[in-house]
């Protein structure tokens, strides 16, 4: 077993894994490049990719083209030149201007970084379907919303994350298929229901937990059909009705107080020990509709993934964060969604794109590497366009420079690397983006929610 050489914990690489390695592994010319084994722990390696992220800590700049205030993941102190929404998609913007030669007297981190400094980046990672909602982030498909990140299919939300197919709701967190709720976690099909978590299918209800085809129920757990019952107790539907009157004009006041006994609720019902729904063959938590997944979280309608967060709508991804809608053949992709295949080292893929390989914010693309912003192109290397021929030639050349050459620093998550680590080095082929290439300081990012580090670390 190898030691991760980061946290020094044990992780397994199966034969099932290497078959997957083998069977994503790019081909050119008839010539297979191989993937190499993984260095890191599935942990480590979900941290390096979350430290690319930055959903929610958002700043006041001006666009760079018309000048415009606007709010953006991307501090004004920050190198990066940043456009609104509107500038960055429309024609006055080809990031195929910055397209660079590839110089094989430098690593590849070296000029990926530098393309990354001089492409100008959009304000927040929107997408152009989404009608009325300024102030999204890693949202598609969605109209009226505000102030809400990871997700699409939303429609009069406010205050979501991971929210998907929901409308006139707020304050959601991984929730679907709902409407008209307020305050839910892990909830799906439900409709009009408030202060509630893991629960499938209720309706005008309050508090509810674990609960299955409920309605009309106020501070329960674990119900499964039931209507009319109030902390845990069944009612006369006359009765339910006093009772909920009252519950409910006391609310302003004593919210603090149903808080508190809710959660006492909560923990007075035993609970399945996981957090799973019409899955089988799966492990992690707060799964449903999947099949064959393997130390998973946060993830519905999946099918063989392994080491995945947040992943919705997947098929056949290993090592991949917040992708969905009909993603397949993924490895090492943070974000990335709409009808994508076959993403390897790659972060916000989006719109039917296909065979990418280490890029970023990526529209409607087939076999680009190392590009960054491009939309509705083919055969791009540092987002200079090419033949098919000149790219399936120089590509495999690029990889076997990667193969030889180390990165600017080890390409460790940030957080001090243990001391038997230090010095190691390997090389970049294989290995998602060094984290030292983030848009982001880690504390403006999601791995600081899972993986917590010191400001002395974090440098
Ligand atoms: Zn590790
Ligand atoms: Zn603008």
């Amino acid at each position: 077993m190898p030691t991760c050489p980061k946290c020094q914990s044990q992780f397994e690489i199966t034969q099932d894994d290497l078959l997957f390695y083998d069977k994503i592994s790019p081909v050119f010319n008839g010539r297979k490049y191989q993937i190499p084994e993984p260095k890191l722990c599935p942990d480590c390696k979900e941290q390096r990719r979350l430290a690319l992220r930055n959903e929610s800590k958002f700043y006041k700049r001006e666009c760079g083209i018309c000048g415009k205030i606007i709010i953006s993941v991307y501090s004004p102190k920050s190198d990066y030149t940043v456009y609104c929404h509107e500038c960055w998609w429309s024609d006055n913007f080809d990031p195929v201007e910055y397209g660079c030669d590839f110089d094989f007297s430098k690593s590849f981190s070296e000029q990926f970084q530098e393309l990354f400094k001089n492409v100008p980046a959009v304000n927040l990672n929107t997408h152009s379907s989404n009608e009325n909602s300024d102030y999204v982030n890693y949202i598609s498909k969605s109209k009226n919303c505000y102030m809400c990140v990871a997700g699409g299919f939303l429609e009069d939300v406010y205050y979501s994350n991971l929210g998907i197919n929901c409308k006139q709701s707020m304050d959601i967190y991984f929730s679907f298929d709902s409407e008209l709720c307020y305050e839910i976690m892990n909830c799906s099909n439900c409709y009009d229901v408030k202060y509630s978590k893991d629960s499938k299918g209720c309706n005008n209800s309050w508090f509810v937990d674990d609960c299955i085809g409920c309605s009309n129920c106020i501070l329960c757990s674990g119900l499964k059909n039931k209507s009319y019952c109030f902390k845990n107790k069944q009612l006369s539907k006359e009765e339910f009705f006093t009772i909920e009157k009252d519950f409910i004009s006391n609310l302003p006041t004593e919210i603090n107080h149903y808080r508190e006994e809710f959660k006492w609720i909560c923990l007075s019902v035993p609970k399945k020990y996981i957090h799973i729904l019409n899955s089988e063959s799966c492990s992690g938590d707060y799964i449903a509709n999947s099949k064959g997944c393997v130390n998973c979280f946060e993830i519905r309608d999946a099918e063989d993934c392994i080491n995945c967060m947040n992943v919705m709508g997947v098929k056949d991804v290993r090592s991949c964060s917040q992708c969905g809608l009909n993603t397949e053949v993924a490895y090492e992709l943070m974000t990335g969604s709409l009808n994508i295949y076959h993403i390897l080292f790659s972060s916000v893929i989006r719109d039917n794109s296909s065979d990418i390989l280490y890029s970023f914010n990526i529209s409607s693309c087939s076999n680009c590497f190392a590009c960054i912003g491009l939309r509705r192109k083919q055969y791009c290397i540092l987002n200079k366009q090419y033949s098919k021929q000149e790219y399936e030639e120089l590509v495999p050349r690029i990889i076997e420079h990667m193969q030889k050459s180390t990165p600017l620093s080890p390409p460790y998550s940030r957080g001090e690397a243990s001391e038997a680590s230090r010095g190691v080095e390997w090389p970049e082929w294989g290995e998602f983006f060094n984290p030292r290439l983030s848009n982001f300081c880690y504390n403006e990012t999601v791995a600081v929610e899972y993986f917590p580090l010191t400001n002395k670390e974090a440098h």
